[in-house]
């Protein structure tokens, strides 16, 4: 499959294209992204930027980032901080277009005002708990409170007092009076705003009564002027509500289109679900490689295009469904494949001597940064008598089709020389391979076999002497299922957390090459995968993060599917 940009047409862009053709909206385009600042932008979050903002561009319209800021209990500045740095990370500008729903409180104050002397809110002193039970259920119609009918008048005078502070935290709310019968729940006199003191990081103490999520939303999409209001398929319902305030408060009228959420397979969406993660300290933080937040994502090594590819990859569809997370990663191999230069480093080490080669000889091999763009360059790598080589590319007693190094065996070292193990050297109590003894072949450097002999096993190397110390991250998936939730016993997602998402490799060796390396570069580590340097990474103490292995089973799954039909 061909990653391209974005020229894809979606359900989306076809209802807008048609609001263009009838003029609907005067031939404009205008979204937004209006998270709540409650958490970290996770790649689901990605998926809504992108489509809205890709909208915007593709149409020339105009997008803006509004913080959906109505509940002050959950929501915190480091919150819009990271959610604007992490937008700005993934490629978008949203120019002077920032706003907050707590920048429109007077209106939605004077909105609700305007309800109340049509008649269509009142004051309600039923309990949280009372009105659930007032509610009914999907098959019975729920009961009308007996505050219901309270005049304009007193409903206004009640309302005003709210605001100033007079009443008890939830006891009195203000509630739309729509119709208790309705087979759409969302349209059961809904709440529209509540007592509660809390202080709100923009709008401090000023309020103490504040609009539910519902009356503010609508509200200000309208205010802003956005043509499209596009949201995930659980608003699907609340859609007839937002048109009744819409209708009832004779203001703009958006045009709402829902999609489906992301999914993604191995991997919990929910800002609440993942909070809980970093409070519990299940993991390092928000940034945490294994997160599906941006940052985490960031930190692993993904890049923004990676993401964006990929959000340009799974579409937009009108029902739910689970994305496998081989794609994510088959982006970002794709991606890396083409900018990452090659270096080698081994991460669990294992001594070899070259017997023949002289004691104090280095020479400077030279490689291709990256086969893939030789404008990249070349670099030096230098050889010497002492080596290390992975663990794993050594096998006393090899099975078929091990192809690396076995006594007696001849191989490749990549950029170096052939050569052939000779003898093994092992820790007496333990029987554990030590050290292997090699003679390397002079008339092979570069790693070519003059005479065409058969050599079947490239393996990378770093010399002993100049390579550089080095921790190494590798991740796996979070949770061992495909879904997190699935516990099959009713226990709670963190039961499926992966033991072993984390490995830290603390005793690896890099090319020199790689001093100075510079936190959030990224590398692809011959036969291991894709690296980033980590922030904490320092000269001296390199740090790096795996982004991905090599083998990327998606991409071979596509290939044979293609290959069959
Ligand atoms: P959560 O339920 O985890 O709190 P949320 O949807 O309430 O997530 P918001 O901050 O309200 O989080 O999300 C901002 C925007 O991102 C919304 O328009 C929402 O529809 C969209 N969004 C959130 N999660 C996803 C997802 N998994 N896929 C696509 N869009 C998403
Ligand atoms: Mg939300």
């Amino acid at each position: 499959m061909m990653m391209t940009e974005s020229t894809s047409t979606d359900f989306i862009r076809d209802i807008i294209a048609e609001d263009l053709t009838t003029n609907r909206y005067g031939g404009r385009v205008h979204t937004r992204f209006p998270p709540e600042p409650n958490g970290y932008l996770h790649i689901g979050h990605a998926k809504s930027i992108c489509l809205n903002f890709g909208i915007a561009q593709d149409f020339g319209g105009l997008y803006n980032l509004r913080f959906d800021d109505t509940n002050p209990i959950k929501e915190e500045v480091e919150y819009v901080e990271s959610i604007q740095e992490d937008i700005r990370w993934l490629g978008f500008d949203w120019e002077d277009r920032l706003y907050y729903a707590s920048d429109y409180f007077e209106s939605l104050y004077q909105f609700a005002v305007q309800l109340i002397k049509a008649g269509k809110a009142y004051v309600c002193d039923l309990s949280a708990k009372e009105i659930r039970h007032y509610r009914g259920t999907l098959t019975e119609p729920g009961a009308e409170s007996p505050y219901r009918d309270r005049s304009t008048e007193e409903n206004l005078d009640l309302f005003e007092h709210m605001r100033a502070g007079e009443f008890e935290d939830g006891s009195r709310v203000l509630r739309a009076r729509i119709d208790m019968a309705s087979p759409n729940l969302a349209l059961r006199d809904p709440v529209m705003y509540r007592i509660l003191r809390a202080t709100h990081h923009r709008t401090g103490d000023r309020w103490c009564i504040y609009p539910m999520y519902d009356f503010a939303h609508g509200q200000s999409d309208s205010i802003e002027g956005i043509t499209h209001s596009i949201c995930t398929l659980e608003f699907e319902n609340n859609r007839p509500l937002y048109d009744w305030y819409l209708d009832a408060l004779d203001i703009y009228h958006p045009h709402q289109i829902e999609f489906a959420r992301l999914n993604l397979s191995y991997t919990i969406m929910s800002k609440r679900k993942l909070l809980e993660l970093v409070a519990s300290g299940h993991v390092g933080g928000w940034d945490d490689p294994r997160m599906p937040t941006l940052s985490g994502l960031r930190r692993r090594g993904y890049t923004p295009e990676a993401i964006r590819n990929f959000c340009d990859l799974i579409g937009v569809a009108k029902s739910n469904s689970v994305v496998d997370i081989g794609m994510l990663e088959y982006c970002i191999r794709q991606d890396l494949n083409k900018r990452a230069p090659r270096v080698m480093a081994v991460l669990r080490p294992l001594r070899v001597i070259i017997d023949n080669y002289p004691q104090d000889q280095v020479e400077e091999m030279e490689a291709l940064n990256n086969p893939e763009d030789p404008a990249m360059g070349t670099r030096k790598i230098p050889f010497s008598r002492a080596l290390y080589i992975e663990r794993e590319d050594f096998d006393e007693d090899p099975p078929k089709k091990f192809f690396r190094l076995a006594p007696g065996r001849e191989v490749r070292l990549k950029h170096g020389y052939l050569v052939t193990c000779v003898r093994v050297v092992k820790d007496e109590s333990t029987n554990e391979v030590i050290e292997l003894h090699c003679t390397y072949d002079p008339g092979t450097r570069g790693g070519a076999a003059p005479d065409g002999r058969r050599v079947r096993g490239t393996l990378h190397w770093v010399s002993a002497a100049h390579s550089l110390p080095a921790q190494v991250r590798l991740y796996d998936h979070l949770f061992t299922k495909v879904d997190p939730f699935d516990t099959g016993d009713g226990s709670d997602y963190k039961a499926n957390l992966n033991p072993n998402s984390l490995e830290t490799l603390t005793s690896c060796r890099v090319e020199p090459s790689l001093s100075g390396a510079v936190p959030g570069s990224r590398y692809q580590f011959l036969r291991k995968g894709y690296f980033c340097v980590d922030p904490e990474s320092r000269d001296g103490a390199l740090l790096f993060n795996r982004t991905v292995p090599l083998r990327d089973s998606w991409a071979k799954i596509q290939k044979a599917q293609a290959k069959r039909s």
